[in-house]
């Protein structure tokens, strides 16, 4: 079997910044270099106060100041790394197409091609080039024509290895992965390639939970399990609805279906719908793929998943202004929460964004706290829906940053991440200092209905009336 002992990734996001961070610290006979064409992104991985990391996730910092500048390099010399390494891992961005065929649904491949092309121009020895970031099935053949026809006589095995990480507990997910999956040609150079790939996670997984498929398998995994969860949010959520209209509750109907072995417990948490940067851009192109080999009732059904997030985002916004006496017009609402998740900065199609977009378009002034998430990011997030001018959307929306204070003279407080810290705030005194009535919409389900209306609030929470 090939034995690693140079590692490169080209990608230094969300998924490849943890992902080697493991790999290094449980490996530590490897090199990992972890390269970007973002030289800001990589002098933040290089900062010397690990609370400036580029990404926030718990447990990272104490993984990357064991390993960085040991055997976790981070670097643009991205050449130099590709030359270095025996396995390269691609870990860049794969998102929704902006423009031309497959706008709005299909993956760009763009960055990938940009990745295999690089590879290619570099490489003068056999390398094992890993798809890390989430593709549609069937990309490593091109990335394999690409690879093959340089004409440089060097071999390129093509793994598929999807990440299957959430982040906020992505160093959890990393260390104690329910499984890993690669895939790979069924040839055998393919197998060497595979079991190279298994004999890295071996340090730290059992070998059972290393489950090796053909590499189409691979790719169309990885988009299945994310539609498959995306479709357990929109479920429980479209039942969150009918039980804000038939006085059930939709934590007991939750708790009630859950507990079926089949259905099981986990995954069926209403909330005012997923973000994130995955799940809607790996379903959009799952219906892409199934509407592109003339499966379209497929494509129907999963493309569902995702009509049900707009409405549950789209029905929290127009329960806030019904609520609010049909009109948020200069009326001061409170956001606790931007980030799409708790224990994350990332505010990728966070729910919040799409509220705040509503509730702007009512001419709402909100005032926005997160205990992670930047000023610069909520505006980034916000103008780039490019509903107002960015002069508007500074004038309407303000970022605070006490939120105790910022509840002076509120109408309506609207929770949209479920950070922790919002459950130990003193509610009595964010309730004195509101305007009466004073309205709290609770989009994640965070607090305690009984003690917020006994504290005197107009309590809604999303899945109960
Ligand atoms: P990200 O945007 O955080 O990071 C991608 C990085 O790649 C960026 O820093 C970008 O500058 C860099 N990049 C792009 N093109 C490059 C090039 N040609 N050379 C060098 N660097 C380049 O993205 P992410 O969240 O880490 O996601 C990466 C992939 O992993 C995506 O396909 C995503 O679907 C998948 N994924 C993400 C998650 C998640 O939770 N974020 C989980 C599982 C899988």
């Amino acid at each position: 079997m090939k034995k690693i002992t140079e590692i490169c990734c080209i990608g230094a996001g969300y998924v490849g910044g943890p992902t080697m961070s493991v790999i290094a610290h449980k490996c530590p006979e490897i090199n990992v270099t972890v390269v970007d064409i973002n030289q800001e992104r990589i002098d933040q991985w290089n900062q010397a106060n690990l609370d400036d990391l580029p990404i926030y996730e718990p447990g990272l910092k104490e993984i990357v100041a064991q390993s960085r500048g040991k055997n976790l390099f981070f670097s643009t010399e991205i050449d130099k790394a590709i030359d270095k390494a025996q396995m390269i891992f691609i870990s860049v961005n794969t998102p929704t197409k902006t423009y031309g065929k497959g706008k709005g649904q299909a993956a760009d491949l763009k960055y990938i091609e940009l990745c295999a092309r690089n590879i290619a121009r570099v490489a003068k020895d056999d390398k094992i080039v890993v798809e890390k970031s989430t593709l549609p099935v069937r990309t490593a053949q091109a990335i394999k024509n690409i690879l093959q026809n340089t004409g440089n006589e060097v071999n390129f095995e093509i793994l598929s290895n999807p990440e299957f990480l959430a982040e906020g507990t992505a160093i959890n997910d990393l260390l104690n992965a329910d499984r890993v999956l690669i895939g790979g040609d069924e040839t055998s150079s393919g197998q060497i390639a595979k079991d190279a790939l298994s004999a890295i996670y071996e340090h730290w997984l059992p070998k059972d939970r290393i489950l090796q498929t053909n590499v189409w398998s691979s790719e169309l995994s990885k988009l299945v399990a994310n539609a498959f969860l995306a479709q357990r949010v929109s479920s429980i959520n479209s039942v969150s609805a009918l039980c804000e209209t038939t006085d059930a509750n939709v934590q007991e109907v939750a708790r009630a279906i859950g507990f079926d072995s089949r259905i099981g417990p986990k995954f069926l948490q209403s909330s005012v719908g997923f973000g994130g940067s995955c799940f809607q851009k790996d379903i959009l192109n799952l219906v892409y793929i199934a509407r592109s080999y003339g499966l379209n009732e497929v494509a129907d059904y999963w493309n569902q998943v995702i009509l049900i997030n707009d409405y549950q985002k789209r029905r929290f916004a127009d329960n806030i202004v019904t609520t609010l006496y049909n009109t948020v017009s200069g009326k001061k609402i409170l956001f606790y929460g931007w980030a799409f998740k708790k224990d994350t900065n990332d505010t990728r199609e966070s729910a919040a964004i799409y509220v705040a977009d509503a509730l702007l378009e009512e001419k709402a002034e909100i005032f926005v706290y997160d205990p992670k998430v930047s000023e610069k990011q909520i505006y980034s997030d916000l103008d780039y829906l490019n509903t107002r001018e960015p002069s508007e959307n500074r004038r309407l929306l303000k970022v605070i940053k006490d939120p105790i204070e910022a509840s002076k003279d509120a109408h309506a407080i609207a929770i949209l991440t479920e950070w922790d810290e919002f459950k130990d705030y003193d509610w009595e005194k964010i309730f004195d200092a509101m305007l009466k009535p004073a309205f709290v919409f609770d989009g994640r389900r965070l607090l305690d209905s009984k003690k917020m209306k006994e504290i005197g609030f107009k309590y809604y929470k999303i899945g109960q009336s």
